[in-house]
């Protein structure tokens, strides 16, 4: 019976034999004491012992069924983690890991998108990448990263900007506020008539708004409100409502 070594994320040791993989418990002296990997979920009380890797011991028996996929899927994944330490690609490391891989294998792997997570976060631990700030003061931008082109200061960390635009996500707009009280936020126009058109397609208009050149020039008023002086926004808003424009009934589901 043959016997295979590799890894786990983590980078404990794992024995797999005939489907059954093993994590490492614990050595003593030159005996190494492995336990099945599903013991905590299926409490699977299988145990191996092994001296100059060669299994000496076996304790208790599998609950469960091998599978004969996991070498296949820890030889997959242990490629992932060598080809991370390279300056490959994501995508080609997930690509060359999964070319040599069984149809079984791959339908026991993640969904791509989570390796490619998976990736992104490993390399992130690799190159030791600074924590995250948790205030302002804890920024440092170094040298080349807070010039312009022009050689001039920017990205500054306790820079207090005059003013905001962003678009219309209310978390930023509560983040900026707590943080610059004195700054003032404006949001795109661009954004503003993208979800004003949502909103008519959220609410089944969208072939009304194609068809009836009234109510598509009715709907076009509400982003012009952006230009007018703040305190006649409130007057023009209800005159559009006013207008002899049927505003109620959707047309379509
Ligand atoms: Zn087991």
């Amino acid at each position: 019976m043959s016997i295979l070594f590799s890894e786990t994320e983590k980078g404990k040791p794992v024995l797999i034999e005939n489907g059954f993989d093993y994590i490492q418990e614990r050595a003593h002296e030159n005996k190494i004491y492995w336990r099945c990997t599903p013991c905590n979920k299926q409490k699977c009380k299988a145990r191996l012992h092994t001296t100059n890797n060669t299994i000496c011991y076996r304790v208790g028996d599998h609950n469960h069924a091998p599978n004969p996929s996991i070498s296949g899927i820890r030889q997959c994944r242990s490629e992932i983690r060598d080809l991370c330490k390279t300056t490959i690609t994501t995508h080609s490391i997930v690509a060359a890991s999964i070319a040599t891989a069984s149809t079984a294998v791959l339908s026991q792997l993640p969904p791509i998108n989570n390796l490619k997570r998976t990736i992104c976060r490993r390399r992130a631990a690799n190159l030791n990448f600074p924590a995250n700030p948790r205030s302002i003061s804890e920024i440092h931008i170094n040298g080349s990263f807070a010039l312009t082109k022009k050689k001039e200061q920017f990205l500054q960390p306790l820079f207090k900007p005059s003013s905001f635009l962003i678009d219309f996500e209310s978390g930023a707009m509560k983040a900026i506020n707590s943080c610059w009280p004195q700054s003032s936020v404006h949001a795109c126009f661009f954004h503003l008539t993208q979800n004003i058109y949502r909103q008519v397609q959220k609410a089944g208009f969208t072939t009304k708004y194609g068809n009836d050149e009234e109510y598509a020039h009715a709907v076009r008023m509400l982003p012009a409100l952006a230009f007018l002086e703040t305190n006649d926004i409130y007057s023009a808003f209800e005159d559009i409502g006013n207008l002899q424009v049927d505003f109620e009934v959707a047309t379509e589901g």
